[in-house]
């Protein structure tokens, strides 16, 4: 186990508040000093635009904002740099996905396959586009435990289906998806696979050479870097072969009255001035965790989550939706008789955050037969005893509303 309490010297938030028990990272995870000190330090020691200022700190910066770059390559082994694009979030890379390849390739009667265990970030930009090309989305079935029917994948390809887009780990019951057999399938058939990482990239080991997949999207705020900032991963060829996302400055090779050229990937896709401050500070997160490193990151979680379902194990009064085998550290539950946003707000008084609501996934709530639910998700400044906390209040307010 990592030690949650000397971890948390490293993140301000925590010497902000008195106990401060932080359940909510699969929303967005706190930030350590590091990285706020590299957001503020770039404001305060080599603020300029990138890519075209000719004065030393505009070099500075450019050369801080694509170091990031390298250190993505490194951490996630991505064959070239240049299949890394900077965006906005996941959101922002499967809307850039679903405009710049799905407009150009998807046509009438072609078919998009989803899952049930969607965020709405990997189902409304594929509606969007769908609706337009009058093309289909069909979802992989979940079952009772919060899995993906893999069998029923077979029965859903044919040959109009061009895209399989997955979430890598589900943020509502943890599940970790077998992406790999997926890519495999998808290959078998000619069908590019997006996979979606917000989930995956800041709690385990992921490597996109070995996964072998087309595209593949995660954020920044979820690896305790700053908000504003997610990554494209993409192979070369192909986004070469996109038509622009965003058009505006850096994008464009040439421009006149009448029409423009594209530069060269991935800066097609940076249109406009970059989250420059906040690359950076995803830089310096990425160098967080790997100096703690990933694979301890995933042990801590998989400790606190065994520990965290036994002792919900042990409150009758406490439902547990989804029972995945291969799990990361979320847990998505309801209490008899307690709406779940009475149920967060009543742990908000003991300091507790969790996380109340449909979670951006109402496919999954209506398979569930509820309209919401809450969810606890651990990080690397979460302990035992916080778990031991969490479940005394959850007790305190099951006796309050008896
Ligand atoms: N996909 C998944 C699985 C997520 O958990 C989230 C964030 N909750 C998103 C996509 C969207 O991420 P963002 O809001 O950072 O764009």
């Amino acid at each position: 186990m990592l030690d949650a309490q000397n971890v948390k010297k490293d993140f301000p938030i925590f010497s902000n508040h008195d106990d401060l028990f932080y359940f909510d990272s699969a929303s967005t995870t706190q930030k350590p000093q590091a990285v706020i000190d590299s957001v503020s330090s770039f404001y305060s020691s080599s603020n300029a635009n990138i890519h075209r200022a000719l004065y030393k700190i505009g070099e500075t910066a450019t050369d801080a904002y694509e170091s990031v770059r390298l250190k993505i390559k490194s951490f996630l082994n991505v064959p070239d740099t240049h299949e890394i694009v900077f965006t906005k979030g996941t959101t922002e890379s499967i809307n850039l996905v679903s405009n710049a390849w799905g407009r150009k390739h998807l046509k009438q009667k072609h078919s998009i396959i989803i899952s049930e265990m969607e965020h709405h970030a990997n189902i409304v930009p594929w509606q969007m586009i769908a609706k337009e090309k009058q093309a289909k989305i069909k979802y992989i079935p979940l079952n009772e435990n919060g899995e993906l029917t893999l069998d029923a994948l077979n029965e859903l390809i044919d040959e109009n289906t061009k895209i399989i887009s997955i979430v890598h780990q589900s943020n509502v019951f943890g599940t970790i998806n077998p992406v790999e057999k997926i890519i495999k399938i998808a290959q078998e058939s000619n069908i590019l696979t997006l996979i979606d990482g917000a989930q995956s990239v800041p709690h385990f080991k992921v490597d996109i050479k070995e996964m072998d997949c087309d595209f593949f999207v995660f954020s920044g705020h979820k690896i305790l870097g700053p908000t504003g900032v997610g990554v494209l991963v993409a192979r070369k060829e192909l986004l070469k072969s996109m038509d622009p996302f965003l058009g505006g400055g850096v994008m464009i090779d040439e421009v006149t009255m009448n029409e423009s050229t594209w530069n060269q990937i991935p800066l097609k896709f940076e249109a406009g001035t970059a989250n420059i401050a906040q690359v950076i500070g995803l830089g310096e997160a990425i160098d967080y965790v790997q100096n703690i490193g990933i694979e301890k990151i995933y042990q801590h979680e998989k400790e606190l989550l065994t520990y965290c379902l036994q002792k919900f194990s042990e409150i009758d009064e406490l439902k547990i939706y989804g029972n995945p085998r291969h799990r990361g550290g979320i847990i998505t539950f309801n209490i008899d008789d307690i709406h779940p946003h009475d149920l967060a707000k009543f742990l908000d008084t003991d300091n507790i955050c969790i996380r109340a609501g449909h979670h951006c996934a109402q496919p999954i709530m209506h398979k569930i037969g509820k309209s919401s639910t809450a969810r606890v998700s651990f990080y690397l400044y979460n302990d035992f005893r916080e778990i031991d906390y969490l479940c005394e209040s959850i007790k305190k307010t099951i006796s309050i509303f008896k």
